[in-house]
């Protein structure tokens, strides 16, 4: 049986990120509510505007039901804003977080959508050798516990990070043809 995974589409690029998860012949399952989270293996939290998604999931209860799915272990990807939703602690306008990743996140720690460029990773886990980042508005993870693996860096910054099944990256992978974020999501990630 293939593996049903579900995006978070309260605001962001829900669809690109669906593009990439249905290349790697996935069901998909837009999560608007949390009985949409019932059945599923995996979850995406996509790239947006944190201060928007963080309303909806206040407004929808989704905090605890989200809270409880990454506790159950199932995998958790974050981008970008979904990165922010993820960390213990959020700066620069904080929002109400998740708490699911140890990292501080600094929001856009790169300036502003005009600053938006595509780097290669200068350093990377096995496996993600040649990563192409495209930042759009990025945070910055600044303070990774203990725990935090850092899977490849940027100018020496994290920028794709796992801490056992949650997985956060402050770039776009939804944006690039590279599927192996995605991939990785799915269980078959670096060692
Ligand atoms: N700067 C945005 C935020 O903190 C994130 C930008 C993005 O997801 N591309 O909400």
């Amino acid at each position: 049986m293939g593996q049903r995974v579900g995006i978070l589409a309260i605001q962001g690029d829900v669809e690109a990120h669906a593009r990439v998860l249905r290349v790697l012949g996935v069901e998909v399952v837009a999560v608007r509510h949390a009985f949409d989270l019932d059945g599923l293996d995996a979850l995406v939290l996509p790239g947006g505007e944190s201060t928007t998604i963080a309303k909806g999931l206040e407004r929808l209860g989704l905090y605890e039901p989200l809270e409880a799915f990454a506790a159950s272990g199932k995998r958790v990807l974050g981008t970008c804003a979904g990165a922010v939703l993820l960390a213990r602690e959020v700066e620069n306008h904080p929002v109400r977080s998740l708490g699911l990743l140890d990292v501080v996140a600094l929001r856009n720690a790169y300036g502003s959508q005009v600053d938006s460029f595509e780097a290669p990773a200068d350093e990377t886990a096995p496996g993600f050798e040649g990563l192409s980042c495209v930042f759009i508005r990025a945070p910055r993870l600044l303070d990774p516990g203990e725990g935090v693996e850092v899977l490849a860096r940027v100018d020496g910054w994290p920028v794709a990070v796992r801490q056992r099944n949650v997985i956060a990256t402050t770039f776009h992978p939804e944006l690039t043809s590279d599927t192996r974020v995605h991939a990785c999501l799915l269980g078959d990630g670096p060692a």
